[in-house]
């Protein structure tokens, strides 16, 4: 590593990795483990910050889906990512992670979890694999530009400088090779706040723009604060912008104080991101999709029959929660205080339609800082997907969430990130 200019020492890495997510620790293991030396870089105090709180800290690490449904998962990306999946897949990530000590379990969906459902089982294993194979690991410390030489990528400067390497100047650290894994810009508080953008663009990088992904929506309906919390289950959503259906899903949803979220929600969220420039979207659920209209209205009616003394809200226990059935009712305009036996026809009816068809209207999503992942990011069609090098400068290299790369709930984005990393770790052998 040391090598000798103009009569100073100086310490040149193989690769420096900017970024202690998974994609960032998982590239430097790699490269480490195949014998090169390794710097990675972490602005934070500690690595894998949002790995911690994956899956509200159980870490849905990857899932258990065939081939070409990863690639599916990716949209246009997926094509790109090809190498990297083949390269290091859901399999290669169950083998590596089981080699030190860390089993994993298949859930519904196909969703792969750490069987300690514990996410620092997960970063404990990726750290270790960096220190048996001798990563240095500066965390801490702030990656603020590139150094170039002739075109090549020749170092970082970083915010604050690392002592043994100021000897080389001005706390410069030199590599070969460069890997910005610096994620996207979603959860900021846990480091992606969008530093490798900037350095990307700098290199002449272009940046796909950035939108949010896998994130929640406020609705223009107001009642929905007033079921803060309530879950729907087994429910068949339709979105639709104008009369077109745009996305639909079958699962669980979940009414927020601002609109709503849920897994549901969540996984068609790129699809209504995308059209909401265009309008406003219709969210069409049925809250009973095991039947039809007219099974629910004579549903409704034994319920009334059988209840006819009691307060509709009341009588309809059982078959509607007693926390939705107020808002229904005053939905449909009926007085959730009306004796049973005194409901009209015609209120039965109104009901019943607004069971299978309940509406509300997207107004805009939340915030990136409150979403999953990014999407968005730094073009692919300047990166080889054979290595994740950067085809602008020899020896730059991306890999994870900062690439314009972003699938569905369910383990694919660390999936993603896992891939890409691995496959730069073998790229610069
Ligand atoms: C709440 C939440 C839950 C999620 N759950 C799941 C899940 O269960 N399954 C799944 O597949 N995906 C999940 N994701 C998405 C997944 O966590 C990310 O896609 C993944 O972490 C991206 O990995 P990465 O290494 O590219 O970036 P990150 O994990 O964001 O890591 C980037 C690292 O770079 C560091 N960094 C940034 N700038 C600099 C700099 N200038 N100098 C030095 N270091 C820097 C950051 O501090 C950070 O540690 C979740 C995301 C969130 C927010």
């Amino acid at each position: 590593m040391q090598e000798q200019t103009e009569g100073n020492e100086k310490s040149v890495y193989d690769l420096i990795v900017i970024g202690g997510g998974p994609a960032g620790m998982m590239a430097a293991g790699r490269a480490a483990e195949r014998g090169k030396t390794v710097l990675l870089l972490e602005k934070n105090e500690s690595l894998g910050k949002k790995l911690l709180i994956s899956a509200q800290g159980r870490c849905n690490v990857t899932n258990s889906a065939p081939m070409h449904v990863f690639l599916e998962a990716y949209g246009k990306a997926g094509n790109f990512l090809r190498t990297a999946l083949t390269a290091f897949d859901n399999e290669s990530l169950r083998r590596f992670l089981a080699d030190r000590g860390v089993a994993t379990v298949e859930e519904r969906k196909g969703r792969v979890f750490p069987e300690s459902q514990r996410a620092d089982t997960i970063l404990n294993a990726l750290i270790s694999y960096m220190n048996e194979h001798g990563v240095t690991i500066n965390s801490g410390v702030n990656a603020v530009r590139l150094k170039l030489s002739d075109r090549e990528i020749a170092g970082v400067e970083t915010n604050p400088p690392i002592p043994p390497l100021t000897k080389g100047g001005k706390g410069d650290l030199y590599c070969r090779n460069c890997l910005i894994a610096t994620g996207g810009l979603s959860y900021p508080s846990t480091g992606s706040t969008g530093d490798g953008y900037r350095m990307a663009s700098e290199m002449g990088h272009t940046i796909t723009p950035t939108y949010p992904s896998i994130v929640a929506f406020e609705t223009a309906e107001r009642w929905v604060t007033s079921l803060q919390g309530f879950p729907l289950k087994n429910v068949k959503i339709k979105a639709f912008q104008k009369s077109v259906c745009i996305a639909e899903q079958f699962g669980e949803a979940l009414f927020t104080h601002y609109g709503i979220s849920g897994p549901t929600i969540l996984d068609m969220s790129k699809k209504i991101v995308e059209s909401l420039p265009s309008g406003p979207v219709t969210l069409r659920i049925d809250l009973k999709p095991y039947s039809t209209q007219e099974e629910l209205d004579n549903t409704i009616l034994y319920h009334l029959k059988k209840h006819g003394g009691k307060q509709i809200k009341n009588a309809l226990d059982g078959f509607l929660s007693p926390r939705l059935a107020p808002t229904l009712l005053k939905i449909c305009e009926i007085d959730e205080f009306e004796k049973a036996s005194q409901v009209g026809k015609s209120e039965r009816k109104k009901l019943a339609k607004l069971l299978k068809d309940l509406r509300l209207i997207l107004i805009r999503h939340r915030p990136i800082e409150e979403a999953m992942v990014t999407a968005g990011g730094v073009n692919l069609d300047e990166i080889d997907p054979k290595t994740m090098q950067s085809k602008i400068f020899k020896g730059l290299y991306f890999a994870g969430e900062i690439l314009d790369v972003d699938g569905p709930t369910g383990g694919f984005n660390l999936q993603a990130a896992f891939s890409t990393g691995y496959l730069v770790g073998e790229s610069i052998c």
